[in-house]
């Protein structure tokens, strides 16, 4: 290796991790939700939001009338806000809007940031909720854009993942099972929105498909937590979407170190819970689901890699793999967790080389 024009820097007494991993986000969209949260405030759950026309219907909207040019410049914004606070890979879905021709312009508007330099994964969520033109009729929403979206998403390699939410009031458990084999027959690998706001079985079902992950899982039975570990399926857990949706509640994060089941941490940012830094996840972890310091920063650095098959090239700091690191102001891993809402980070570093450093601290 030429290391001639090899760069050193100080880190002396400085507590030093992998890159953050976000593996699951709907950062790609268009336009902003702010007045909800005064609707969740006054007791509407999401599904009564959803039902109302606003949620998920709301941002299809807005994003299926957003040029390119504009959700490229929304979304930039954002990665380099979640860069600045530590994540230097980004899972990225597709979801917002639920037509064919849509969810592959915004796949492909993926790949158009990800040949500007962010490092993102992509997964295809074309069953991310029914669009209006399709209420009643989900099934026909299935094959008229679903399993064509998996097809030409196959054909294209657009996305590496296809993910469903399976949930009351969008996706059942047999259409779930459906649209993943089909997904797994034409080549992509599997995830699952399960369990989010009610056990659907859908931990069960992600264990049966061996599935990569499964995500949410806050209200999943013991025995899927279980059936889970068994098949290495990482639990991904998103602790602050509980928290943003006011439900007062988490998921069991104790469950799945009793049973085995690696659990990942990620923001699931979203218009519906608008978290860009991976550090406030952390903090939720402790604090919210009571993860340990040590379980809450594997699951954002090395179980999240694995959460998007990246295990073998980034999430920790070794020989071999992927130079993402992050260099913080902080003399242990213990005062990360513990300082609240605090952006830590001196310096990110993607693949060996500088890309943010911030003002001392
Ligand atoms: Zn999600």
């Amino acid at each position: 290796v030429d290391t001639s024009s090899a760069q050193e820097f100080d880190c002396k007494e400085k507590l030093v991790l992998p890159g953050f991993i976000d593996c699951h986000t709907h950062a790609l969209f268009a336009g902003s939700r702010e007045n909800e949260l005064s609707m969740k405030l006054d007791g509407r759950s999401y599904m009564e939001i959803l039902k109302r026309g606003g949620g998920i219907l709301r941002t299809v909207r807005d994003t299926r009338n957003a040029s390119d040019e504009r959700l490229k410049s929304e979304t930039r914004k954002r990665l380099d806000r979640m860069i600045s606070n530590g994540t230097t890979t980004f899972e990225i879905k597709s979801g917002y809007a639920l037509n064919l021709e849509g969810e592959l312009r915004l796949l492909r508007v993926l790949r158009e940031l990800k040949n500007e330099g962010y490092d993102i994964e992509p997964t295809l969520l074309s069953a991310h909720a029914i669009p209006e033109e399709y209420s009643g009729r989900s099934s026909a929403y299935v094959d008229e854009v679903v399993i064509p979206s998996i097809d030409e998403c196959a054909k294209l390699k657009l996305a590496t993942f296809c993910d469903v939410f399976m949930e009351e009031g969008a996706f059942g458990e047999a259409e779930t099972e459906r649209i993943l084999n089909h997904a797994a027959e034409r080549g992509m690998k599997l995830k699952l929105h399960a369990d989010e706001f009610s056990d659907l079985g859908g931990a069960n079902l992600a264990a049966k498909l061996e599935v990569i992950s499964a995500d949410h899982l806050a209200k999943s039975s013991l025995r899927g937590i279980e059936q889970m570990g068994k098949k290495d399926v990482i639990g991904v857990l998103l602790p602050g979407t509980q928290f943003s949706s006011l439900t007062g509640t988490f998921a069991d994060a104790k469950a799945y170190s009793q049973a085995g089941t690696p659990v990942a941490l990620a923001t699931d940012l979203s218009p519906n819970s608008w978290i860009e830094s991976m550090q406030f996840v952390i903090n939720i972890a402790c604090y919210g689901m009571k993860m340990t310091p040590e379980q809450a920063i594997a699951g954002a650095t090395i179980n999240a890699a694995h959460a998007i098959s990246r295990g073998s090239i980034s999430g920790s700091l070794e020989l071999g793999k992927d130079a993402d690191v992050l260099v913080t102001g902080l003399s242990n891993s213990y005062e990360l967790p513990y300082r609240i809402a605090s952006n830590n980070l001196k310096m990110v570093f993607k693949k060996g080389r500088l890309i943010r450093e911030l003002s001392d601290r």
